[in-house]
Parts: structure tokens; C-alpha cells; sequence
């Protein structure tokens, strides 16, 4: 088993297959985008694999794949198969924007792939098309339903919370699941590498933090009923609208202190780094290790070891270096 200094069992393993994207979310990227990696500097999937079977053996039970946008790198389906297929590992999960998901996800299904969370910020077209820099909302939402069709269920849906941007549809947004089973989640922006201005039509990036706690006030007319037991549960916490076929979570990073206590997650990078929390600048270098032809576990154990306790990010910035894209959000 992998236990970190702090008593948690890792279990978790969030890869990141690519640097690229086919959007520039303002939250994530500079519209110029940013000098991606060559392609010899990120990982293939035998290497990936190589990594994931090592951590399989030590417990690692789910994979979530993610980037950049994992859908923009070619023949994922090879790569979900090979982690599937690994003895130990129950469930493969991907975070897309969905853009290339209407073709994709029968095939994804097919690999192995168990589920989909979709990153949606808005329902309405324009504003769609300025937080993403060329998404387009329809393509999203036809997307979301390939997915349902391939019975990648549930479809959980990624809010990022941004005062003056779609801080009017958060309601809307909630009562999606009044009419569809989707987990509708709401998470704290985070101070990653975004706090240059994003565009003459947006607010301060100072400015747009919403702590999670205002949400839930926000939305109590709808009557939320809470979902989470007691202890235990995951880094959301859930409520339902009474008569509501989804759920809503709430997800915050930097306004709950417990945040931290339930981490069970180790990061890859896609050029090839072990992250052990996203919000510290420690990396561990694991490909060049592989290439060298020594084995993933020891790098492994030493990226366990090296989780903090949790990040300050309540009261401090977030460290210099690699963004969201770069890291693997
Ligand atoms: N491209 C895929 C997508 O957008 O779903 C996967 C990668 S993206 C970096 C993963 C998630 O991180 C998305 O849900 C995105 O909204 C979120 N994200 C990116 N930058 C963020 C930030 N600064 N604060 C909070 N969430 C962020
Ligand atoms: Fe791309 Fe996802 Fe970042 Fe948006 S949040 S720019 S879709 S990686």
C-alpha cells in the first residue's frame, strides 16, 4: 500500500496525456496559448502504463485521464485499454471539454472507459465561446449526450465559479439536475498561473473568486438536501434538489480545510513528472528515470513521501512555475 506522512492511503492516480488543447479557457491559458512540449518530452502509453501498473501493485484502484484536453491526443482508446486491463484497477474516468467527444465516445466506452466529467461553465453560447476562446457550446452539449448513449454514466459536470462571469447561472446550472441524472459541481477557482487580466470583457482575476460557502447560500431556495452520510466521502460535497434525478457538489480547494485531509491522489504529468499535490511546486522526474530503465515503484514511494500535509493557498499564492494545462487540472 502507498501511505503518505499524513496516514492517507494514495489510491488515486490523475494522468495527464497531453500539454495541448483546442481551447484557451481564460482561467487556464493565455490566448496565445503557451510553448507546448516536444513530442519525445511527453510520455507514451507503454511508459504511462509502465507507471500505472507499478502503482496498481501498491493499491492505486482508479485513473482519471486528463491534460490539456486528453480527446486531442491520438488513439486514446489504445491507452484506455492498457490501463483498464491492468490487474487491480477498477474504474478509468476522463476530464474533457467535450469538444471531440460526440465522435469519441463510443469508442472510449468500448476501451473501457467507465465515465466522463465535462467542464461547463456556462449555458449560454456567446459567453461559452469568450471563456473558451473558440468552443463551441452546442458541440459540448452533443457531446454530453454521446456520452450518456455510450453509458459513460455519471456524467459529472465541472463548474468553475467566477464572479461577474456566470456567477448569474449558477441557479440554471443547478437545475439541470432537476431534469438529468448529471452531477452538476461547482469548484473554487484557483489561483494557478491565471492572475494576469484575461480580456477587456472580463473581471479582475482578483476579482473572480467565489468562495464556496456564497454558492450554497446562493442556491438554498432551491431547497438543497444534503447527500454526504458523515465522514469519507470525496473532495465533493453533495446536496440534491428534492425531486432533482442529479446531484449538486460543491468542491473547494481553497475555503475547506478538510480538503486536504482526504487527499488520496498522486498527479503525472504529461512530460513525465510526479506531482504529489497540485498546489505545491514539488515534482518528482519519473520518465527520465524510466528511460534510464529503472523501475517506476521507488519514484513512486518517493513522490508518496513527499506529499504535504496540504497547501496555503487560503492565504498565500499559489507557487510559481507550471499552470493547470501544464500540471494536469
Ligand atoms: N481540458 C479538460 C477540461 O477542461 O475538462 C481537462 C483539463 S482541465 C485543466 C481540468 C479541469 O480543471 C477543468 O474542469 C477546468 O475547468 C479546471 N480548471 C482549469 N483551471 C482552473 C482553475 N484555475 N481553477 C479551477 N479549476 C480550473
Ligand atoms: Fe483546455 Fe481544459 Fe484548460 Fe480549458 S480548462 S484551456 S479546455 S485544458
Amino acid at each position: 500500500m502507498l501511505i503518505d506522512n499524513w496516514g492517507r492511503e494514495i489510491t488515486y492516480l490523475r494522468i495527464s496525456v497531453t500539454d495541448r488543447c483546442n481551447f484557451r479557457c481564460v482561467y487556464c491559458m493565455p490566448p496565445e496559448g503557451l510553448v507546448w512540449q516536444p513530442h519525445d518530452a511527453i510520455m507514451r502509453y507503454e511508459e504511462i502504463e509502465q507507471v500505472a501498473r507499478a502503482a496498481a501493485e501498491q493499491g492505486v484502484r482508479q485513473i482519471r485521464l486528463t491534460g490539456g484536453e486528453p480527446l486531442v491526443r491520438a488513439d486514446l482508446p489504445i491507452l484506455i485499454r492498457m490501463l483498464a486491463d491492468i490487474p487491480g484497477i477498477e474504474d478509468v474516468s476522463l476530464t474533457t471539454n467535450a469538444m471531440l467527444l460526440e465522435k469519441q465516445a463510443e469508442k472510449l466506452a468500448q476501451a473501457g472507459l467507465k465515465r466522463v466529467n465535462v467542464s461547463l461553465d456556462t449555458l449560454n453560447t456567446e459567453k461559452f465561446a469568450r471563456i473558451t476562446r473558440g468552443g463551441s457550446l452546442v458541440r459540448v452539449l452533443r457531446g454530453i449526450a454521446a456520452a450518456e448513449n455510450a453509458g459513460l454514466l455519471p456524467i459529472k459536470i465541472n463548474v468553475v465559479a467566477m464572479r461577474g462571469v456566470n456567477d448569474d447561472e449558477f441557479m440554471d446550472l443547478a437545475r439541470l439536475t432537476l431534469e438529468h441524472p448529471w452531477h452538476v459541481r461547482f469548484i473554487e477557482l484557483m489561483p494557478i498561473g491565471n492572475q494576469q487580466p484575461w480580456g477587456p470583457d472580463f473581471p479582475s482575476p482578483q476579482d473572480a473568486f467565489i468562495p464556496i460557502q456564497e454558492i450554497v447560500e446562493q442556491l438554498k431556495p432551491l431547497g438543497l438536501v444534503s447527500e454526504n452520510d458523515a465522514v469519507g466521502y470525496g473532495p465533493a460535497i453533495e446536496y440534491r434538489i428534492p425531486g432533482g434525478i442529479g446531484k449538486l457538489g460543491f468542491i473547494s480547494p481553497l475555503s475547506e480545510h478538510q480538503f486536504c485531509q482526504r487527499c488520496n491522489r498522486l498527479r503525472l504529468t504529461a512530460d513525465g513528472y510526479l506531482r504529489p499535490c497540485l498546489m505545491s511546486a514539488v515534482e518528482i522526474p519519473i520518465l527520465s528515470a524510466l528511460r534510464a530503465g529503472q523501475p517506476a515503484l521507488p519514484v513512486i514511494k518517493q513522490a508518496v513521501a513527499a506529499k504535504p500535509e496540504g497547501h496555503k493557498l487560503a492565504t498565500q499564492a499559489a507557487p510559481d512555475g507550471r499552470r493547470m494545462i501544464q500540471i494536469g487540472g
